[in-house]
Order: C-alpha cells, then sequence, then structure tokens
C-alpha cells in the first residue's frame, strides 16, 4: 500500500498546495482482467486536487473516490472529475466510486450549479457511507469511523496489502475533518502511519471542528502509532508550530504533509 499526498492544504488551495486530496493504492487481483493490477483511491478532492493527481497517475484509471465530509474544500473539484468522465476525447469513461456521507449526489449537483435533475449515471457509481460498514475497493478494505465536526464526517481506516511484502496487511488511517472523539480514537489505534488533519493551533480556542498538533499526537500516543503525518494546515500557518505542539505531547516520528509525498507501507 502506497500513500500520496495529492493535496494537503487546509481549508482552502494554497501557494505550494492543492486542498486535502490523498492516493492511496495496492496491488491485487482484479477479477475482470484475471490478474494483478495497481488499485486506485483517491481519499477527498480538494479544489485543484484533480489537476495535481495527472502527475502520479492517469485519472482514468481511478477505482473509486471516497469523500471524508462535503465541505468545498474536500469536495470541489467532483465537479472536474465527473467534466473528465464525461466528455473525455475518446468517449465517455463511464461511471466510477463515488462514495461520501448522506446528500452526497445533492452536494455534486449543487457544485456542477446547472443541472437541477442530472443524476451523474454515467459519471458516478454512487456510494452512501455509513458509520463502520466497510467498503471494498480491491484489495482495500475501507471503514468510516464518524467524526466530530461542523457537518457529517467520516474519518478513514483503510487496511491492505503492504507493498514489500504482499502476503502482509498493513493499516492507515486518516482523520479527514474532526475534533477529538471516540470512534477517531479507535480509528487511529495500532496503524502504521496516521495522516491526522491539524487544522488549528493552540492559539484557536473553538472545540468541535479541527484537531490541533497537540490534539493530534494525542490520539497517536494513545493508539500507538507507528508514525503520525499532520495535515490540513492552513497556508497562514506556519507547519513549524503546529510540528512543535504536537511534540510537546508525543515523542513518535511526526511530519508534516507537503504535495507529492509519498509513504510505503
Ligand atoms: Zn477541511
Ligand atoms: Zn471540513
Amino acid at each position: 500500500m502506497r500513500l500520496t499526498v495529492v493535496g494537503c492544504t487546509g481549508s482552502m488551495s494554497g501557494p505550494y498546495s492543492a486542498a486535502s486530496s490523498y492516493l492511496v493504492q495496492a496491488r491485487g487481483a482484479d477479477p475482470e482482467i484475471g490478474e494483478d493490477r495497481t488499485w486506485n483511491v483517491v481519499f477527498d478532492l480538494g479544489p485543484g486536487s484533480f489537476g495535481a493527481l495527472w502527475r502520479y497517475i492517469d485519472a482514468r484509471k481511478l477505482d473509486a473516490v471516497v469523500l471524508s465530509h462535503l465541505h468545498a474544500d474536500h469536495v470541489g473539484d467532483v465537479i472536474s472529475l465527473q467534466v473528465h468522465r464525461r466528455w473525455y476525447p475518446t468517449g465517455p469513461l463511464g461511471p466510477v466510486l463515488l462514495a461520501g456521507p448522506d446528500g452526497l449526489m445533492d452536494r455534486v449537483r449543487g457544485l456542477d450549479g446547472f443541472a437541477e435533475d442530472d443524476d451523474y449515471e454515467g459519471d458516478f457509481d454512487p456510494v452512501i457511507l455509513h458509520d463502520g460498514e466497510p467498503l471494498m475497493v480491491g484489495p482495500l478494505k475501507i471503514t468510516p469511523y464518524e467524526g466530530l465536526h461542523t457537518v457529517p464526517s467520516f474519518g478513514f481506516r483503510v487496511e491492505g496489502p503492504s507493498e514489500g511484502d504482499p502476503e502482509k496487511r498493513v493499516e492507515l488511517a486518516y482523520t479527514g475533518d474532526t475534533d477529538t472523539c471516540p470512534r477517531i480514537e479507535e480509528m487511529a489505534d495500532g496503524v502504521q502511519l496516521f495522516l491526522s488533519e491539524a487544522g488549528f493551533t493552540a492559539a484557536d480556542e473553538a472545540r468541535g471542528v479541527h484537531l490541533t498538533g497537540a490534539r493530534a499526537a494525542e490520539i497517536a500516543k494513545k493508539g500507538a502509532v507507528g508514525s503520525m503525518v499532520l495535515t490540513h494546515i492552513q497556508p497562514w500557518t506556519d507547519p513549524s508550530v503546529v510540528l512543535a505542539e504536537a511534540r510537546e505531547v508525543w515523542d513518535g516520528a511526526i511530519s508534516t504533509a507537503y504535495a507529492g509525498a509519498t509513504y510505503s507501507l
């Protein structure tokens, strides 16, 4: 399993990165072709990320897009994906699995802005996510965990084959947008890689919206994760502040995400 940061800037696009989007890839059997291939799943498609994705894969070969929640900074480029699938020069690319919280297709219609009765049948195969109900995409088992945010949100625990040893199963967890809550703590428990949002710093007093570096580190420590990557840092925040706050809480392996970073599990 391999994670690539397609976009990581918090709450908006930034000067050095698109907004939230993460590519998870793993090799596994494809029953349709009778052999192994690389499966491509994207978590979130924030503004600017669909174009950035082309740097890493042939965007026609996406197997699924999984949305943590329906805030624009995580879904804005779904419409770029829709245009790509419907109007590709050699003909429509067919429906791709699009998973997200309840209200998903209304959100797509709202972003599109002109097609009130479009069902996007030829572009998307929609799946509504529920807490604890896993979604299988090739060799990847993706389990949603309910977060604590201003709208319904999920984090995901993703289990798949190790890149170095395909017989071995490895796990990563991605928080989406959330503050500390029991389900997100359960999600992170024991994973090799914990990709955690840290949208706030100690200077932000609001609760129920985002984690800070320190709160992310508390989850990492409690769950004894292998390593933690901090993401969703706003472009006006110095990442070293978030990192320092996290390191005060946990002395494990912590880094900050940047566009193009890859992690092999
Ligand atoms: Zn966000
Ligand atoms: Zn959000």
